[in-house]
């Protein structure tokens, strides 16, 4: 598959925005961004549904002080954490969410935490990561995330096997993995990021590693150190997509695919129905990706394959050809693949091709909807449930709900 590579201005959001779904998943979870008053508004604005709910995250806020160097930012963050945990004995973990200006004054959050965990005598598990947007895009918040998570995970036994599903899902799809997954008969199973922070997964050279999401690349290359081995599939996207990856996942565990095609019939014949009408509206519809979420390469081929629509473009902020493999082949010929963003030149060429709906950043949709065309905001695509069989027709409907849109609009 041609690939075309670019680079320029890009569009997209940066990694603080994982944590409005990481913070739903794992219950025992507090992020403490040590960012600025933008990271903190952008926090507000894209998580501001949780202002009704008691928050578990929060930005401590560099002042300008600290960024000209003139005060000992250590001394400020060792002060906001020593009373965020005195007033929140609930919090089991702590993550320190490092940002572009931490970043760029390269303060070492990886060692405030381990102090920071010293000074609290275990009683709280505290980790660093990046969310900064200097060279990444949003979804890879959750990647550093997850990879900071790795060290802690203990250490599967020896002579045991199990199965560790790789990235965030919504709880109500995971119970459903999870059913299919002891009906096709594959136990243990878990899942990184669990439910809790505090009770991690174990690890070893007998884990079998399956990507839910494909965007955890760092993820499984530091789980992949510590003897999991990766199945390459598809991803549960779809009918297509979700049969292949539980196909995949029991072939691995030495299981005959009679035994996935029994446990998912009833499923799959949900999908069916559920898919029928949203194919009706969607087949022959032009669509293009911009590159944001990296979702975009599963959702095209879902889109393509089992919906009819035509992928006019479809652009991906950086292509992991070992998490993507399995995808790539279910592409269809011709197809134009851009890699990385030079904005202007996309825009061009979107403009030109003038799609039936546009998959962009919330940054994008706005102004793109004012010059006619109809898009989607591609950051919804990873906070819904839109993994397997039940979802199927779900996802579909949220392509098919903004083309419904346009069209009662028109008159
Ligand atoms: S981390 Fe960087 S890109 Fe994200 S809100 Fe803060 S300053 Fe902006």
């Amino acid at each position: 598959m041609p690939v075309t590579r670019e680079r320029g201005q890009r569009q997209v959001f940066c990694g603080l925005a994982g944590i409005v779904w990481l913070h739903r998943k794992m219950q025992d979870a507090f992020f403490l961004v040590v960012g600025s008053r933008t990271c903190a508004h952008l926090l507000q604005s894209a998580a501001g549904v949780m202002v009704f709910a008691e928050p578990r995250f929060a930005t401590a806020i560099l002042q300008d002080r600290d960024l000209a160097g003139l005060a000992d930012c250590n001394e400020e963050l060792d002060r906001v954490v020593t009373e965020l945990l005195a007033r929140r004995p609930d919090i089991g973990t702590l993550f320190l969410v490092a940002s572009c200006p931490s970043e760029v004054i390269k303060l070492d959050l990886d060692t405030a935490a381990e102090r920071l965990a010293a000074s609290q005598q275990g009683r709280v598990q505290i980790l660093a990561y990046s969310g900064s947007g200097l060279d990444t895009t949003f979804t890879q918040g959750e990647d550093t995330c997850l990879t900071a998570l790795v060290p802690r995970m203990p250490e599967l036994p020896a002579a045991e096997r199990s199965l560790l599903v790789l990235g965030t899902l919504p709880d109500i799809v995971e119970d459903q993995f999870a059913r299919l997954f002891a009906e096709i008969g594959i136990a243990p199973v878990h899942f990184l990021p669990p439910r809790k922070a505090a009770e991690l997964p174990p690890v070893g050279p007998g884990t079998l590693l399956l990507a839910a999401q494909p965007f955890v690349g760092e993820t499984a290359a530091a789980l992949a150190k510590r003897g999991a081995t990766l199945i390459e599939a598809p991803y549960p996207f779809g009918i297509e997509g979700s049969r292949a990856w539980f196909a995949a996942a029991a072939a691995a565990w030495g299981l005959p695919a009679e035994r996935v095609e029994a446990a998912i019939a009833a499923p799959v014949a949900r999908a069916e129905r559920g898919l029928a009408n949203y194919r009706e509206q969607l087949a022959g519809k032009r669509i293009s990706f911009l590159p944001d979420s990296q979702l975009e390469i599963p959702l095209g081929r879902f889109l393509s394959r089992e919906c009819g629509m035509q992928l006019t473009e479809v652009g991906v902020p950086y292509l992991d050809r070992r998490m993507m493999a399995a995808e790539l082949e279910l592409l269809p010929a011709g197809l134009r693949l851009t890699e990385g963003q030079d904005l202007e030149r996309q825009l061009d060429r979107l403009r030109q091709d003038r799609p039936d709906l546009t998959v962009c950043g919330l940054g994008l949709a706005n102004p793109l909807e004012a010059e006619g065309l109809t898009t989607k905001w591609s950051i919804e695509l990873v906070f819904s449930p839109v993994h397997g069989f039940d979802q199927a027709a779900d996802l579909a409907e949220l392509f098919a709900r903004p083309l419904n849109r346009r069209q009662r609009l028109a008159f």
